[in-house]
């Protein structure tokens, strides 16, 4: 819609009222708010083009024409210098803007990284912390439940003993990545605790949801082979307990449910 306001305002308009030597005051209005309408629609560089091209044209045109009155050269004038004061404040306007949103989506990405682990893409250590606090808050103001599942891959120094670091990072990644796929649904936060080890978060789940979803990451896990192996892993299972809890207490018994089920012999919920 701007392009061909720009289009009809630049190919007929200035051409015709340049032959007829006027400069009427409606072309003035429409060119002004072209140069308005097309930073905002194009943004400052081809905002700038834009505009610059259309006053390259006006000119032109005025020189191919010839010698004018006084007073109608007064008029183009003005309307020139209009549209070009118009073009710089919008133009510098249109970059402020720009290098702010800019500057925000650098930030967001910055701190989205920083709350990333490196190799998986779930939650990093420091972050997944942050957000077991802030759940554990949550459920303490709201008194609603809240569990956490801690998961260990099974026997996964071999995987890297038989097939190489590299291998076992790509396993890392399709562990994250089913736990993440079955939980995102649901409110859950998937996070890398260390090692092969990953903790979920489930706000708003009591324990005995939380051993049935637990059960369901279990046969994700294990029943279909990750990056082309097969691997399973063991599954612990804690629930808030009440104002008295803390998050190290609910870490601990989930941890501890996932050795109990190591122990029992691994692919196993506790
Ligand atoms: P278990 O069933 O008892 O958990 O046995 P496991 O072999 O999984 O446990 P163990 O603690 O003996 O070994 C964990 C291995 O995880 C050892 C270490 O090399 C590997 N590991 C830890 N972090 C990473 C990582 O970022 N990438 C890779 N590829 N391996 C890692
Ligand atoms: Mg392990
Ligand atoms: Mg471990």
């Amino acid at each position: 819609m701007t392009c061909l306001s720009y289009l009809v305002v630049t190919v007929f308009e200035v051409p015709r009222s340049v032959a007829y030597g006027e400069m009427p005051m409606h072309l003035t209005l429409w060119l002004t708010m072209n140069v308005l309408v097309s930073f905002v629609v194009f943004g400052s560089r081809q905002g700038a083009g834009l505009n610059l091209l259309s006053l390259g044209v006006m000119l032109v045109a005025l020189v191919v024409r010839g010698p004018l009155a006084a007073a109608q050269l007064s008029d183009w004038v003005t309307a020139s210098v209009v549209m070009g004061v118009t073009g710089v404040i919008a133009y510098i306007l249109m970059t402020f803007i720009e290098n702010n949103l800019l500057q925000h989506a650098q930030d967001s990405e910055k701190l989205r990284a920083a709350r990333q682990d490196a190799v998986t893409d779930v939650y990093g250590r420091g972050a997944i912390e942050e957000e077991l606090t802030h759940a554990m808050e949550h459920a303490r103001k709201t008194n609603s439940p809240l569990s956490i599942v801690v998961t260990d891959i099974d026997h996964f120094k071999s995987v890297n003993d038989r097939y190489g670091h590299a291998f076992g990072d790509d396993v890392l990644r399709a562990v994250g990545k089913r736990l993440r796929r079955n939980v995102g649904g649901i409110g859950g936060m998937v996070g890398r605790w260390g090692g092969e080890e990953f903790i979920v978060l489930l706000p708003g789940l009591a324990k005995p949801d939380a051993l049935v979803l637990a059960e369901r990451l279990r046969r994700e896990v294990g029943e279909t082979p990750l990056a082309g192996l097969d691997v399973t892993a063991s599954f612990g299972v804690a629930s808030y307990r009440g104002s008295g809890d803390t998050a190290d207490q609910l870490f601990g018994r989930a941890d501890m449910a996932m050795y109990e089920a190591k122990r029992s012999g691994r692919n196993a919920v506790r």
